[in-house]
């Protein structure tokens, strides 16, 4: 099988994070006929230096005639100016928006070798297994008009959160598959207490609820979701929710799990690739990690995992995104750690050395 892949790599860590993961799909293509065609792109500030633009068209149109899409990262010091018309998440916003891709996956499994490196205590993580399936291409974050001006004599600006029913239809169905191919428990999360976007979010679900019969439905509001993640996260299965709440409680569930540096995500559309399988856009959910960039030591775990999401969604080799999976939970379980998630005095390797584990157990 012939596979086409553009790879974004980005910024800061964004390109030693997609190298190691490109060996790892190496390695994986080699054992099973797959025939890997990997052309890189810019995006970010790299393509803002480049081009001036955070997306260029190059990038967009390779990614719209690509099978899946592997992103690094993108941003850094260099672009942070927030008076600045170009800006790298842009590129990224840009991509979502040019791929419509409306539903974010991002799975949550602690390591059972890992329940030490996160800050809660070991037993309220036993048993965590969830995915946040947060809408992407609505919400605040796209809403019109979106403005500043001169109110009643002083600078005011204004963002619009405006979902329509599509919007809502279409990731709330993509939550009820997953819900049906996992623990069978939806957990819608809005604010339909205050905002009149949640009610109609509330509402919508319900009604899709009915196609759903098997899934069982909860609806919680985002501040009690914000507390559950901490004093009761193995109560959740699919979490669905919008484009911001799901941006703020995605972080925070990235704590269960230890590290940024070990989460993947998968963005996902209705647009299906050459293979007929979904076209999706897969990234760590980190950012660029100026602070470490260029030393070789990130762990490339987020985007490992994530190009093995890549294989199951986008080219339907679930055994070999299980292989990928297998082999880094081996090296997690054999004690093998990079900087930010070692324990004081252990070995912390590079991410060269800890792709090489992951190689070697593949
Ligand atoms: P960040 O995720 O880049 O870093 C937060 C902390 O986690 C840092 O201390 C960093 O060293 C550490 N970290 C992150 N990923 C790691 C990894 N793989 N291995 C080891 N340590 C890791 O978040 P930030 O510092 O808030 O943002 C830095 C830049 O990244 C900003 O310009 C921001 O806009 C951008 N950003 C981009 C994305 C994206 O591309 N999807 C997401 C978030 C932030």
């Amino acid at each position: 099988m012939d596979a086409y892949i553009a790879l974004l790599p980005g910024d800061g860590i964004g390109p030693e994070v997609v190298e190691a993961a490109c060996a790892v799909l190496d390695a994986v293509a080699q054992g099973c006929e797959l025939v890997l065609h990997c052309e890189t792109y810019p995006i970010g500030g790299q393509a803002i230096d480049a081009y001036g633009t955070a997306l260029p068209d190059t990038t967009l149109h390779a990614c719209l005639a690509a099978d899946a899409v592997l992103l690094g990262a993108v941003g850094g010091p260099k672009w942070d100016d927030p008076t600045a018309s170009v800006r790298p998440e842009q590129g990224l916003l840009g991509l979502r928006k040019g791929l419509d891709l409306f539903a974010n996956l991002r799975p949550v499994q602690p390591h059972p070798a890992l329940l030490g490196s996160s800050p809660l205590r070991p037993e309220r993580l036993q048993g965590v297994d969830l995915v946040v399936v947060r809408e992407l291409t609505g919400g605040i974050y796209f809403g019109q008009p979106r403005l500043r001006r001169t109110f009643e004599g002083q600078e005011q600006a204004v963002d619009t959160m405006s979902y329509t029913v599509n919007e809502i239809e279409r990731v709330a169905r993509v939550a009820f598959e997953l819900a049906r191919q996992r623990r069978k428990k939806l957990t819608s999360v809005d604010k339909a207490n205050v905002l009149e976007c949640s009610r109609l979010w509330r509402q919508t679900v319900t009604r899709i609820s009915q196609e759903y019969p098997d899934i069982q439905l909860e609806h919680i509001l985002v501040d009690a979701a914000s507390m559950f993640l901490i004093t009761r996260p193995a109560s959740f299965d699919v979490i669905l929710t919008e484009n911001m709440f799901g941006d703020i409680l995605t972080d925070e569930a990235s704590v269960l799990s230890g590290s940024m540096g070990n989460m993947p995500s998968a963005s996902l559309g209705s647009a299906y690739n050459r293979l007929g399988k979904a076209r999706g856009l897969y990234e760590p959910i980190h950012g660029s990690a100026p602070d470490i960039a260029g030393q070789g030591i990130a762990n490339p775990i987020g985007t490992i995992l994530s190009a093995a999401m890549l294989l199951r969604h986008s080219l339907g080799l679930e055994m070999q995104a299980q292989q990928i999976e297998g082999a880094v939970s081996k090296a997690l379980a054999n004690g093998y750690r990079t900087g930010d998630i070692a324990q004081p005095g252990e070995h912390r390797l590079d991410t060269r050395q800890i792709t090489g584990v992951i190689l070697d157990y593949l």
